[in-house]
């Protein structure tokens, strides 16, 4: 569409969910950390297979399965591998699968990390910015308006500001859209015709302003 400056941004967080499960040492909820290391037991043929967690108050482990009495003949080769040599790929996958996991708590913002692409030919003069945002493990319970706030480079409230006077507009078109944690594929678009701040907001939501934040490109499909 002519005018339109079309961007991807690849959301990364380094900060994996942290289960909350008693401790047996606490005696008390705790928050457990990823290790980022994995166990191995083998018991006749059967294998068991776990990431170890640690409570981020005494250091007691969790072992969370990945899988248990598995007949070792029917464990992927690739998968034996990665588990032995303590793939980071791997357990990062594993550590943001928040699937059976009942209560967790956000591992933080801190390894928050935007990656900014330009997917159509750059237009120097784009009235309308279509942000597209891809995350490609899943950063759970991040709310659309922060994500907004950080890409962009403004507050929530002025990112909260722009939705109201229509500037912001989500896919779906919903009324909440800014409260809902973002998902994989969302699309946002920000209209940039008449905004005074337009230049700025056009050049920090395609990574081309003073300070890059691109660290890798986003796969364009
Ligand atoms: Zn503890």
């Amino acid at each position: 569409m002519p005018g339109t400056l079309c961007i991807t941004w690849t959301i990364t967080s380094s900060s994996s969910p942290m289960p909350i499960l008693p401790c047996a040492r606490c005696k008390n909820q705790r928050a457990f950390a990823s290790s980022g290391r994995f166990r191995l037991n083998a018991n006749g043929k059967r294998l068991d297979a776990w990431l170890i967690y640690r409570c981020t108050v005494c250091d007691q482990t969790w072992n969370r399965p990945v899988f248990e009495r598995r007949a070792r003949n029917t464990v992927d080769p690739a998968l034996l591998d990665a588990l032995q040599r303590n793939d980071p790929g791997l357990a990062s996958k594993t550590a943001f699968d928040t699937t059976s996991i009942k209560r967790w708590k956000h591992g933080g913002d801190h390894g928050l990390s935007v990656a900014k692409a330009v997917v159509s030919a750059c237009v120097a003069d784009a009235a309308l910015l279509e942000i597209t945002v891809r995350m490609p493990s899943p950063v759970p319970g991040k709310r659309c308006d922060k994500l907004l706030a950080l890409g962009l480079g403004v507050s929530r409230s002025a990112v909260g500001k722009l939705a109201r006077t229509g500037w912001l507009t989500f896919e779906p078109a919903a009324v909440n859209a800014l409260a809902r944690p973002v998902r994989d594929g969302q699309r946002v678009w920000l209209k940039l015709d008449g905004l005074s701040d337009a230049t700025l907001l056009r050049a920090t939501a395609s990574g081309r302003a003073d300070t890059p934040m691109s660290a890798a490109s986003a796969p364009v499909d």
